[in-house]
């Protein structure tokens, strides 16, 4: 199955796909073998790559990219090249359980404070009769507890699904670091996915999310994010300068345009 359409949006490479359509390629993915890291860019994430040139090249490197972020789907709208959906971490994790139960996968959930990855795995196997829950627990980010955290999830067997919640970009380092080193087929950064699945934090209601709001809800109950969510008027001020640039000076990158199409990640 070939990689699906994808934009490029201020330096940062995002698949055009549907929840659907995302589900059928990793399910693909998974199928042909090798280990893939997923990741979900959304405006701070892109900001982030834009200072940090080794963060963006884990980015660029992912087998997929899903359109998690209300402002990728404004950016690719401005700079012409739509994205049809957005597709959250969240929603993700729990789509890709509900598959991992039908299809026997073994999912381990690492990070978030503790009991927070247990109490996610736990709300989604009640959900999701025959979910296998290969392990479930907070684990370490830093590279120095990288060789205790290896030899945990290779205790923990055969991989089919890692959930990683340690937060961009921490978590899409972790993974890239120790990808090769764990007997894991597919491994996705879910930054705050595990705290509202397992009910520790609100989410932003539906309509809210529709509208793009989510950002203003998350303020809200977590006013600390107020410094980080800085990145979001910039980034909408750099949509729009970049976009205004583009549309003079040509087409923007995306697969159609002249950027070789990404490949299969296979190790
Ligand atoms: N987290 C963690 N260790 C860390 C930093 C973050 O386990 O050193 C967890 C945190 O508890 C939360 C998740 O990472 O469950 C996502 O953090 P945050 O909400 O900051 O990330 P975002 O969703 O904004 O990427």
């Amino acid at each position: 199955m070939d990689r699906p359409r994808w934009v490029e949006i201020l330096g940062v490479r995002v698949d055009d796909v549907t929840e659907e359509e995302a589900l059928a390629y990793l399910e693909a993915l998974w199928a042909g073998g090798g280990q893939h890291q997923i990741v979900t860019p959304n405006a701070e994430i892109v900001m982030a790559a834009r200072r940090d040139p080794e963060f963006r090249a884990i980015l660029n490197a992912a087998s997929l990219a899903l359109p998690d972020g209300f402002g990728l789907l404004f950016a690719a709208w401005l700079q012409g090249t739509p994205l049809r959906a957005q597709v959250t971490g969240t929603d993700m994790v729990v789509r890709l359980s509900e598959r991992a139960a039908a299809r026997g996968w073994r999912v381990f959930y690492l990070g978030a404070r503790p009991g927070v990855a247990a109490a996610c795995a736990a709300r989604l196997a009640r959900r999701f009769p025959g979910l296998v829950v290969a392990g479930a627990e907070p684990g370490a980010p830093d590279p120095a507890s990288d060789d205790l955290m290896r030899a945990r999830l290779r205790a923990a067997g055969p991989i089919d699904l890692l959930f990683v919640a340690y937060g961009a970009p921490k978590q899409e380092r972790w993974i890239a670091r120790n990808l090769p080193h764990l007997p894991v087929r597919l491994a996705m950064g879910v930054g705050g996915a595990f705290d509202f699945i397992s009910g520790r934090v609100r989410r932003a209601p539906p309509w809210v999310r529709r509208l793009g709001f989510d950002w203003l809800f998350r303020l809200a109950m977590e006013p600390w994010r107020w410094r980080r969510q800085l990145a979001l008027p910039q980034f909408a001020a750099l949509a729009v300068a970049t976009a205004v640039r583009q549309r003079l000076a040509g087409r923007p990158r995306s697969s159609e345009a002249d950027y070789p199409s990404a490949g299969r990640r296979g190790r």
